[in-house]
């Protein structure tokens, strides 16, 4: 074994740099951190949805 397979980058496929790894730059970084937070913050808009009765104590 003399070279480790490059990996590629998951965002854009292009090869990982070790700095980043697996990512191939900061930015790649950064938008799998947003989609993995935003995919966390999806909420579904149900206004119209009438809240459960919930016990009202504290
Ligand atoms: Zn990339």
């Amino acid at each position: 074994m003399t070279e480790a397979p490059t990996r590629k980058c998951p965002i854009c496929g292009k090869p990982a740099v070790e700095k980043y790894r697996p990512f191939c730059s900061k930015r790649c970084a950064d938008v799998d951190l947003n989609r993995w937070l935003t995919g966390s913050y999806v909420i579904p808009a149900r206004d119209d949805e009438p809240l459960p009765d919930a016990e009202g104590d504290e």
